[in-house]
């Protein structure tokens, strides 16, 4: 056992950082470091068989302390959310600069194997992004630099850092540029979820109150895609074992509009909403979407599972929560939240 490689993930109190971790048991790993600034009881998903610390990554010694005695290091710490929270708390964005450089000097010199980053969609140039018709968007769209103001600049030099390093101190990284992850677990209210989990929930809480109506923000043509925590799980432990060296797409190709994503959730609830669009609210770019060219070269793979099979699994998860709020039923609420 102590000659079995030290797994660390970062972010682990989080969304995909906390499927990452019960996918590293699932696979047979034993040692396995799990970090997140958060306290314990606000982990998404939390296993009493890891070492679980919490602690703050912006501060270099907590760095030297999570990447000790390391092998591996996924990195997915990041003060992170949907539009809503991205366009406006720019400047805490771009704080999350010093995880990465920080956790990247500790990686090198507490003499760790491998380190995967986390990069993401929003680092492709906003010009590339003005149509609605979901311009699919290769590596090579990140430059010349025009990324999402804040939170992308932050990951586009954050990538430019794993390079570097890799480059200039032999550290072995990878880094997958993730577009919109979703699924149970995720983040679906309190001002940092995504769209599908906001759209789950507004149609779902218009259910339950017959109040059947929906907020849109944006037009409802602005389109993206959406994958699966599954795929984005599968796709981390791919790229980290393969020799891809440069910054690669990690995303479905599935892309749909705002409002066909609402049709699906709507499907899937059995009703039909009245549309109020918000047009000030924040929305982002116009069109986006993976281009997986690369990732299929590669790996031979890229992200199938279709939207509406995860959005149904992502809707009855969040129906549960929903349900276990308005119960008023804290305890049990709280239990639900937790994977022990
Ligand atoms: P998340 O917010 O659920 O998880 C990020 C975690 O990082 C949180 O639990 C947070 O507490 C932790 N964190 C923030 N600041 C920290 C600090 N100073 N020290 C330690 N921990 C800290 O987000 P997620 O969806 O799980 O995203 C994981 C990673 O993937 C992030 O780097 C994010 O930028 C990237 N990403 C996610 C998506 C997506 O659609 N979810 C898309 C692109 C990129």
């Amino acid at each position: 056992m102590q000659n079995e490689k030290l797994i660390v993930v970062t972010g682990a109190g989080g969304f995909i950082g906390g499927h990452l971790v019960a996918s590293l048991r699932a696979q047979g790993h034993g040692r396995i470091r799990a970090v997140d600034i958060k306290p314990f009881e606000e982990w998404h998903q939390r296993f009493d068989d890891v070492e679980n610390l919490s602690l703050d990554l912006n501060r270099r010694e907590n760095c030297d302390r999570a990447a000790k005695n390391a092998g591996d290091i996924y990195n997915l710490a990041a003060n992170m959310g949907g539009m809503g929270f991205i366009e406006n708390n720019k400047a805490l964005c771009m704080l999350s600069v010093l995880i990465n450089t920080q956790m990247l000097q500790a990686a090198v010199e507490n003499g760790a194997k491998r380190y995967f980053f986390s990069s993401s969609a929003c680092v492709y140039n906003g010009e590339k992004q003005k149509i609605f018709a979901a311009p699919a968007l290769k590596e090579e769209d990140a430059y010349p630099a025009l990324a999402e103001d804040g939170y992308g600049w932050e990951k586009l030099f954050s990538e430019r850092m794993c390079r570097h390093f890799r480059e200039d101190f032999g550290l072995y990284t990878r880094v997958a540029r993730f577009h919109n992850v979703y699924g149970p677990w995720g983040t679906w209210d309190g001002g940092r979820e995504k769209a599908p989990a906001a759209i789950c929930r507004k149609v779902i809480a218009a259910k339950v109150s017959g109040k059947h109506e929906i907020e849109i923000w944006g037009t409802g043509v602005q389109t993206r895609s959406f994958m699966y925590i599954d795929d984005c799980i599968k796709g981390i432990d791919l790229i980290m074992n393969s020799n891809i060296e440069e910054p690669i797409n990690l995303g479905s190709s599935e892309a749909v509009s705002v409002n066909q994503l609402v049709d699906m959730v709507e499907d899937i609830a059995a009703i039909n909403l009245k549309r109020n669009y918000v047009l000030n609210a924040p929305n982002g770019v116009n069109g986006r979407n993976s281009d997986n060219t690369r990732i299929k070269k590669y790996l031979s793979w890229e992200p199938n599972i279709p939207l509406c099979t995860g959005l149904e699994k992502t809707y009855a998860w969040i129906y549960d929560q929903y349900m276990g709020q308005l119960s008023g039923s804290q305890e049990s609420g709280r239990r639900a939240a937790f994977a022990y």
